[in-house]
């Protein structure tokens, strides 16, 4: 059987009409999916991609999508479209910030009006204030999309706090962390009755000894926002490669994941993104 050579992951953030960084529209994210559909991926659970890097049989069109923090848009706009198109996704939820509550309208029906949300820097604002219920998931919702086969959730620490910038010590800022895995994983076992070995770094920050007591943790797939970077068959799970997605519609995008893949020119390309960001550095 033909398999995979790479893997490529792919991040997100917000799927909202609202405009911002790290923003995809509805429009542009449908475009996008669709182009997967059409072009034969296979969207890989967590667990797949995991057996992937662990030299399993894999489809060679695969992916695996991924959504940090766990904003409300993603319920509203990005599980419609998945669940329409019959793919699969993942979110990195900062639990601490997941509310309580009904479930809240969603695009897929039209008889309610849809809440109101806030843009991504809105959204910030919330986080600081404390107030992060009409900018984040309910639990609700994350179990509805568990239900319907369109997320699975993993850990995003459970304040994505940078205690690497805020700590007076590195040993200040390790005990930080270790109640970050702590209460994150308490929170999932609680509310999802599993957690996971996955797990993706707030702002993509990490260094060796956060991957040594992640790993202390159970997560053993340690997910960064470095893209440039092929996640091959026997790749290092500690260390797995993102790309962001762009607003675009699906002709930029469906031209990104097969660069990301592609077994020459894949690295060509990634050598000269590298080149090019330390060159302007
Ligand atoms: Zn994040």
């Amino acid at each position: 059987m033909k398999t995979a050579h790479c893997v490529p992951v792919l991040m997100y953030h917000h799927v909202s009409p609202e405009t911002g960084p790290i923003t995809t529209s509805p429009k542009n994210f449908e475009s996008q999916i669709k182009g997967l559909v059409e072009k034969g991926y296979t969207t890989l659970t967590c667990n797949q991609f995991a057996d992937f890097l662990a030299g399993k049989p894999t489809p060679p069109k695969s992916v695996l999508l991924t959504f940090d923090d766990g904003y409300l848009d993603n319920w509203v706009y990005a599980h419609p479209i998945l669940k329409k198109y019959g793919l699969h996704a993942t979110i990195f939820l900062v639990t601490g910030l997941i509310g309580e509550g009904p479930v809240r309208p969603c695009a897929e029906q039209s008889d309610n009006p849809l809440p109101r949300l806030p843009s991504h820097l809105e959204c910030r604002a919330l986080w600081a204030a404390g107030s992060t219920d009409s900018a984040m998931l309910r639990w609700s919702e994350v179990q509805a999309m568990r239900e319907a086969g369109t997320f699975e959730f993993h850990s995003h620490t459970h304040t994505h706090t940078r205690w690497d910038q805020v700590s007076k010590t590195r040993d200040e800022c390790l005990a930080h962390m270790r109640k970050e895995f702590e209460a994150s994983r308490a929170l999932l076992k609680a509310h999802l009755g599993e957690v996971s070995e996955h797990f993706c770094w707030p702002q993509g920050y990490f260094a060796e000894d956060y991957v040594r007591m992640a790993q202390e943790f159970g997560f053993q797939y340690l997910y960064t926002t470095q893209a440039y970077g092929q996640n091959l068959c026997a790749s290092d799970p500690a260390h797995i490669y993102r790309f962001a997605v762009k607003n675009r519609s699906a002709r930029w995008f469906l031209q990104r994941v097969w660069t990301a893949a592609h077994p020459v020119v894949g690295p060509l390309y990634n050598k000269w993104r590298s080149w090019k960001r330390k060159f302007r550095a």
